[in-house]
């Protein structure tokens, strides 16, 4: 439903990670009073890890649900407002732009969308109970919790291969587990994986379950050939789950510029292909995809957005 009377945002921000909270914060500082759209999956990505070493400024670590938290609360001391719920329908042609909320229509000049990627899953109950505890879905923040010990690796693309070969400079054995004979990642990785002593490939297997959720630690991955049905226990003390990720562009399409992949385009900076809308984070992003890049990608964005605005303003539209 929308008041015909209803109240136009200046900066409106599409998701509540990394990104979209520090853009908050800037903005928020900036006097924008920016409104954080949640999104289907609040905080993020780092609100399904569990201990984050990696972020500058916290020696010890901190976990992900904390500093996403910390992030929120910095935005909301500067006056950034929240809304839950996912954006539905967009319409970038009509200025301000109109924007739908859980059936509310939202009015806004500025956009700037940090809707993240989300990492894709095998689907496993025992996946979802046990992501964050021995399952994970990024190596590299990941990693360094599994020295001395095995894991495995599910996935035949690039990032399997990167994932298993940097994973070897802390685990005992990696075992790389991926549907198929052949793989989707380019020669030269798999090249490399295989030239690794402490890595091994198991194919053609799928992940069947794996053990144990009632402990909440990963024990072993139950695997199954894709051919001959037969059925392994693999043990193994973690397991990453590497085939791909999803950027969270749909209600986008046909209004945005994106890549074949669905991840938005940018130029000039964090600029989106319609003029007031800027990007920041992991729905641009597929190479980098940390916390502290996608950080400072909502920081470039709330600085840019801050311009457009203040041009905006004083040409008085
Ligand atoms: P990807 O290329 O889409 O590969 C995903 C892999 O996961 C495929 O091998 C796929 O198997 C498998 N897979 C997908 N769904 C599955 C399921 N439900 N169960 C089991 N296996 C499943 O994804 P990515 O490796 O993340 O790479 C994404 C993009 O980033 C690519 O363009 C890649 O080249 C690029 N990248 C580049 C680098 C680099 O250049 N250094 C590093 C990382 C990523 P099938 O092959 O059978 O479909």
């Amino acid at each position: 439903m929308e008041h015909p009377e209803a109240t136009v945002e200046k900066l409106v921000i599409v998701g509540s990670g990394c990104a979209g909270l520090t853009a908050a914060i800037y903005a928020a500082r900036a006097e924008l009073a920016p409104l954080v759209v949640e999104g289907h999956e609040p905080g993020g990505q780092l609100t399904l890890t569990t201990l984050v070493e990696n972020y500058p400024g916290f020696p010890d670590g901190i976990l992900g649900p904390e500093l996403i938290d910390r992030m929120r609360q910095q935005a909301t001391r500067f006056g950034a407002r929240f809304v839950p719920g996912a954006l539905t329908a967009v319409d970038l042609q009509q200025r301000p732009f109109r924007l739908e909320v859980n059936g509310s229509v939202l009015r806004t000049h500025g956009l700037i969308v940090a809707s993240g990627a989300s990492a894709r899953l095998l689907g496993l109950e025992s996946e979802k109970k046990l992501l964050g505890h021995g399952v994970s879905t990024c190596a590299t923040c990941d990693g360094y919790f599994f020295r001395g010990r095995e894991v495995a690796v599910v996935g035949g693309g690039d990032t399997a291969m990167e994932e298993a070969i940097f994973l070897t400079k802390f685990a005992t054995r990696v075992t790389v587990i991926h549907r198929r004979n052949q793989f989707r990642a380019t020669r030269i990785l798999v090249d490399r994986a295989r030239q690794n002593e402490k890595i091994r490939f198991l194919t053609p297997y799928v992940v069947q379950d794996i053990l144990d959720p009632e402990r909440g630690a990963v024990e072993a991955v139950v695997v199954r050939h894709v051919e001959t049905g037969q059925i392994e226990r693999l043990p193994v003390e973690g397991l990453f789950v590497a085939i791909g990720h999803d950027p969270n562009t749909a209600v986008f399409r046909g209004q945005l510029e994106m890549d074949a992949a669905g991840y938005l385009v940018t130029r000039n900076g964090t600029a989106a292909s319609v003029e007031g809308v800027f990007v920041a984070g992991d729905v641009a992003d597929h190479v980098y995809r940390q916390a502290v890049t996608a950080a400072g990608a909502g920081c470039m964005a709330a600085l840019d957005a801050e311009r457009y605005l203040q041009k905006l303003a004083e040409a008085g539209r």
